[in-house]
């Protein structure tokens, strides 16, 4: 902030106290928080005198567009301090009495309306009927329209007969929190500019800067804490540093009065009641959220924080140096990196998703200490589960379990909280099945008719590995085109449903999808050969001609038969074809 007069400062009672997001309400452009590109191309506008006739800002609740409508219409209507500047300035004086009266509210040029209170037609048809007299003080007559959003079609269409051609004298300046939610004939008409959300390190700064302006101790913890639960408002932050300068009366604002004041659980709590949880010590981690509870912590906030520790050791997890952040007391960088070394992400990803459900719940539950026991309770048996991955894993080793079905486990004796536990974890992850999309492919293979075909491919891609599994590892439960059932016997690699739905669908450009079943299904394709070529063994011996050839050299033996119609095999070199033997 700089020590500019505020208009702010001289028209308001001196002796009361005013509260801090009104005394330091931003008087000029430079003193809006984080919004620099903002800032720069309205100064740059004011500067130059290239002046839009319509201003939409957007952006979330208690950003700051109202403020700086304001001072957009300031910097419009600003004389200077000797009342002699006769045109726009990019930084309003704040003490001539075009700013003054503005800022009070009481300029009779500018207009402010609520979209949300007047949505009407007529509403705006008394706005267009003042447009064409010219500002009585001011240089421009400014409108603003507050939610303006919120106004009807006919009240739209009526506003934008004007904003098509306005008078000279005119400028709107529209603030939204839903910007999609306006008519796109009115934004092409205005310059838009977005607010954006202030950055938590950004706003505990700016709330030192103002603590130290206000004589107040304030810890750089609770600066940070308060930072945090602006979300991104200076306006909600200033709310609450005020608060908390209040509470603490002349001492120092702490971080645990802060931390009090927000109903925030102590932050080591969080990783006691973290670590506890995932650690699968139920009973352990009843107790910590009972204590918390005790304590005044709401169980939303806990299970807030929860998240955001999830969140953040998720964070350290990919990007170690992110437990580098100064902000946070060293106790907690050291625990929370030793916490994210220990937890794969696959944990860290559960966890979060049976939070974030878990919230909601506990949002809405009628006794929401409870909604947040049985949350816990969840998670902590979730905790001692493999992965459903690991799952799938299993069952594929095993060779008999569907994986299109329930993973079994064993004895769930009926809603045990191991069952409950796994039905968890079938809700995070469906039950596996093997899909890939096929990737673009310059020719096309010739779709595969039956398996035999399918696997024919493997050999003519020269998947020869794939291929043998094939045929020997598995057995073909059903078959159409785009869709194969297998049930693997236990030598079969864990992915081959993988790899075979990924091969058929880069050659066919087609999806396929190759599930595990338990059902027995045909023997293996090299079982049906076996079969065969015993078949033809029976028949070559039943044939007269080898019969007589048999007798005539005693001891030879039918070694394999192969038809006149196969083609000859390196295997035998021989191109007779025929029952064909050896001594
Ligand atoms: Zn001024």
């Amino acid at each position: 902030m700089n020590d500019r007069p505020e208009s702010d400062a001289t028209s308001d009672n001196q002796e009361g106290y005013r509260v801090l997001a009104r005394k330091y309400r931003p008087a000029v452009l430079s003193d809006l928080i984080g919004q620099d590109a903002l800032i720069r191309t309205l100064t740059n506008a004011f500067q130059s005198g290239r002046l839009a006739h319509a201003y939409l800002l957007t952006g979330v609740r208690g950003i700051g567009k109202t403020t700086t409508a304001r001072i957009i219409a300031r910097a419009l209507n600003c004389t200077g301090p000797d009342g002699k500047t006769d045109a726009p300035v990019a930084e309003p004086c704040g003490v001539c009495d075009n700013c003054r009266a503005i800022a009070d509210d009481r300029h009779v040029d500018v207009l402010e309306m609520d979209a949300a209170s007047r949505t009407g037609v007529d509403d705006i048809r008394e706005i267009i009927d003042s447009v064409r007299y010219l500002p009585s003080t001011g240089r421009y007559k400014v409108y603003i329209i507050d939610e303006v959003h919120m106004l009807s079609t006919n009240a739209f269409n009526a506003l934008l007969k004007t904003l098509e051609e306005p008078p000279e004298h005119v400028k709107f300046v529209f603030a939204t929190t839903e910007a999609r939610k306006i008519p796109v004939t009115v934004l092409s008409r205005c310059q838009r500019f977005d607010l954006r959300r202030v950055d938590a390190d950004l706003l505990a700064k700016h709330f030192g800067a103002i603590a130290d302006r206000e004589n107040a101790r304030v810890e750089a913890g609770a600066l940070a804490l308060i930072g945090r639960a602006a979300d991104g408002s200076v306006r909600d932050g200033l709310s609450l540093l005020d608060q908390a300068i209040g509470d603490a009366g002349d001492g120092t604002v702490t971080e645990t009065q802060v931390r009090d004041m927000l109903g925030l659980a102590d932050r080591a709590r969080i990783f006691d009641l973290f670590e506890a949880v995932l650690g699968g010590h139920v009973a352990n981690a009843l107790d910590l959220l009972t204590e918390q509870y005790g304590a005044g912590a709401d169980p939303v906030i806990v299970l807030q924080d929860l998240l955001e520790l999830t969140h953040w050791l998720t964070r350290v997890k990919v990007t170690p140096a992110a437990a580098d952040d100064p902000s946070l007391p060293e106790a907690e960088r050291v625990r929370g990196r030793a916490m994210a070394e220990k937890l794969p992400i696959a944990e860290l990803s559960r966890s979060w998703q049976l939070l974030l459900k878990g919230l909601k719940e506990v949002q809405t539950a009628p006794a929401p200490l409870q909604a947040a026991e049985m949350v816990l309770v969840r998670l902590a048996h979730a905790a001692d589960l493999p992965s459903p991955a690991d799952l799938v894993r299993n069952l594929q080793g095993q060779g008999a379990q569907p994986a299109s079905s329930p993973p079994p486990r064993p004895a769930p004796a009926g809603g045990g909280p191991a069952a409950r536990a796994e039905a968890l974890a079938r809700d995070i992850d469906p039950a596996p099945q093997v899909e890939t999309q096929p990737a673009p492919r310059a020719s096309r293979t010739v779709m595969p008719e039956s398996f035999e075909a399918a696997v024919r491919l493997f050999d003519e891609r020269r998947e020869a590995i794939l291929c043998a599994h094939l045929k020997h590892d598995v057995h073909l439960v059903r078959y159409e085109i785009g869709r194969i059932e297998l049930r693997p016997e236990p030598n079969a690699p864990t992915d081959l449903s993988a790899r075979v739905a990924a091969c058929l669908s880069e050659w066919t450009d087609q999806r396929w999808v190759v599930t595990v079943s338990n059902e027995p299904g045909e023997p293996t394709l090299a079982q049906q050969a076996d079969a065969e070529q015993a078949r033809q063994m029976e028949e070559a011996r039943a044939d007269p001609l080898v019969k007589d050839i048999m007798a005539a050299f005693p001891g030879a033996e039918i070694k394999t038969v192969r038809l006149r119609s196969d083609p000859p095999t390196t295997e035998s070199p021989n191109p007779q074809s025929g029952p064909e033997q050896e001594s």
